[in-house]
């Protein structure tokens, strides 16, 4: 194994004002970034990215149902908020009965015990009690079978003991208590 001599980089003649150290350079770069704006494009390039990740998910993991249903523009990406509690997502409009609460798809991502990003996928739908239900959806398999028990006209409000309620076992919705519309 050979080992790459570092050398210093030549020094170009310069003033004693041009040559500053790094840290003085750094904390003048410091003071002229605008960090608010700079946060702000970092938010909306996380939810450009929720977007592209919702897309390969319905494309990779449920290209008969949701991939087959849903167009690829039909995402909406929100940025991340609460100081990152909530990643970014990105949130699909599915449609609804009576043109007011309807149902939505929301994709994001958490990180397991190990810190690995995991695509979260939820139905959201409204419930006869007023309140919005969020319900994982884990894999293709799942939503057929809970679409096919499901007795409610599409884009209607579930009943509040259907057994979408029972199974909704996420974050978002452990108390069936959210009455705000989702979007
Ligand atoms: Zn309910």
């Amino acid at each position: 194994m050979s080992v790459v001599q570092m050398h210093p980089a030549v020094r170009h003649a310069t003033t004693t004002d041009e040559r500053k150290t790094p840290i003085i350079a750094l904390l003048q770069r410091v003071t002229a970034i605008d960090l608010p704006s700079r946060q702000r494009e970092h938010g909306e390039a996380a939810a450009f990215q929720a977007v592209l990740a919702a897309n390969a998910v319905l494309t990779g993991s449920f290209l008969d149902t949701l991939g087959a249903a849903v167009p690829p523009m039909s995402w909406t990406g929100y940025p991340p908020v609460d100081d990152a509690v909530y990643a970014a997502c990105a949130v699909a409009y599915l449609g609804s009965a009576d043109g007011t609460r309807g149902w939505w798809l929301h994709a994001t991502q958490r990180h397991d015990q190990l810190g690995e990003a995991q695509h979260v996928l939820a139905l959201i739908a409204p419930c006869t009690c007023g309140t919005y239900l969020h319900v994982e959806i884990p894999d293709e398999d799942a939503l057929i079978v809970m679409l096919d028990e499901l007795d409610t006209a599409p884009g209607a409000p579930v009943a509040c003991d259907y057994r979408l309620r029972i199974r909704s076992a996420s974050y978002a919705d452990p108390a069936h208590d959210d009455f705000e519309p989702p979007f």
